[in-house]
């Protein structure tokens, strides 16, 4: 059964190597997505293969020289990878701004790459505004035409609703792993449900749902529960939390029952209505994903990211949170404050790791997270007495 997540994980670790295998067997183009509200459907219709472009593990060396130290690690690898010519088999980016550090990145991208298009836009942040709807539709029909315009093809509305159902069928396999392992009817590592879901963001959406096929039938069941701790893991925007993390927290007796990171229950959580136009149906995938699972890049009057993690809390069963916060990301240390204040007022445990694009300290870390879990579990035992 360990052979599909290492399959998955193949793809994941190496998602550009993937991505040129597959233009080099079915002559499509690659577009490269940028995190974290481009449908790849859109691109998938286009009969091109979306790659949601992901950090790599190569230290930042030539592309330090074009950007500033306080930008967080993903936006320095991209642009040491746009440096170091990883991207030169992409056939488009398609950007945007969901956080100011991406501006500059589109910038350096598009002066270090002048022949790779760039299809930059904007999508609207002020989610409950009554034009956001109209926006949201605009943008998505100047996506859908600037696609049609860089393959040279119209997009079929008809590919484009059988993309949504294949996007959604994939969605839907993911959301029931979660589902599984939520309750502890099987046993997945945090590192394996990280490799299905940045696998399903880089792989060619049939092949991934083959996979998640066999996956879900293959994987053992056991009775649910588990000795470990319960405990949600929230945070890290627009790319995967490095692996040795995750086996830390895991190694000190943690059992993460749900999360809402993007590479997790963020990228999965909401699916397409089916029942709509294609345009419409992305325009409203967009605004209700980030209304039910805020996001601090998006804002919604009355809808808190701390309100919804308190009562994500209580759903899972878990009994403590760990924050995984990347550095210098701005919009999470913003709303961050908020979290913290919500859960100190209810006396929830919760834990602020700050990770790097660098080597981080693991034994100290290690030390940290051993003291959370310690009052996380002495907690439980006075609660149950
Ligand atoms: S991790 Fe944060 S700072 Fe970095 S690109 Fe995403 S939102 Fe912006």
């Amino acid at each position: 059964m360990q052979q599909i997540p290492d399959q998955m994980r193949q793809a994941a670790d190496a998602p550009l190597d993937y991505a040129a295998a597959w233009k080099a067997r079915t002559g499509r183009p690659v577009i490269g997505l940028l995190p974290m509200n481009f449908p790849g459907e859109l691109a998938h219709a286009a009969g091109c293969l979306p790659t949601l472009l992901q950090e790599d593990d190569e230290p930042i060396t030539i592309g330090q020289s074009n950007m500033f130290n306080f930008y967080c690690g993903y936006n320095r690898s991209i642009v040491d990878q746009t440096m170091r010519g990883r991207f030169d088999g992409l056939d488009a980016i398609m950007f945007g701004d969901h956080c100011v550090q991406l501006l500059g990145t589109a910038d350096i991208i598009r002066a270090e790459k002048p022949d790779l298009p760039i299809l930059f836009n904007q999508l609207c942040t002020v989610l409950d505004a009554g034009w956001a709807m109209r926006e949201t539709r605009g943008t998505f029909s100047q996506i859908w035409k600037e696609l049609e315009a860089l393959t040279g093809e119209a997009i079929d509305p008809a590919a484009a609703a059988q993309s949504i159902r294949l996007f959604n069928r994939n969605r839907a396999q993911i959301r029931a792993l979660y589902d599984l392992r939520r309750r502890g009817e099987v046993s997945i590592s945090g590192r394996d449900m990280q490799a299905v879901v940045k696998s399903s963001m880089v792989m060619d959406k049939d092949e991934h749902v083959s996979l998640m096929d066999l996956l879900l039938r293959d994987m053992p069941r056991q009775a649910p529960g588990s000795g470990d701790l319960p405990i949600y893991l929230s945070g890290h925007m627009c790319h995967a939390p490095k692996p040795e993390i995750i086996d830390l927290i895991e190694e000190c007796g943690i059992r993460i029952v749900n999360d809402d990171l993007f590479t997790g229950w963020r990228f999965v959580h909401a699916d397409m209505d089916e029942s709509l136009a294609p345009v419409e149906a992305m325009a409203s995938w967009y605004i209700e994903k980030n209304r039910s699972l805020p996001c601090p890049t998006r804002a919604i009057k009355g809808k808190d990211w701390q309100d919804y993690l308190l009562v994500e809390l209580e759903n899972s069963g878990a009994l403590g949170l760990v924050v995984l916060m990347v550095k210098f990301c701005e919009p999470h240390m913003y709303f961050y404050p908020e979290i913290k204040a919500a859960f100190d007022e209810k006396a929830i445990p919760h834990l602020l790791i700050e990770t790097e694009h660098e080597q981080m300290p693991l034994e100290a870390l290690k030390t940290r997270v051993e003291t959370f879990a310690e009052i996380v579990r002495r907690r439980a035992t006075a609660l149950a007495a």
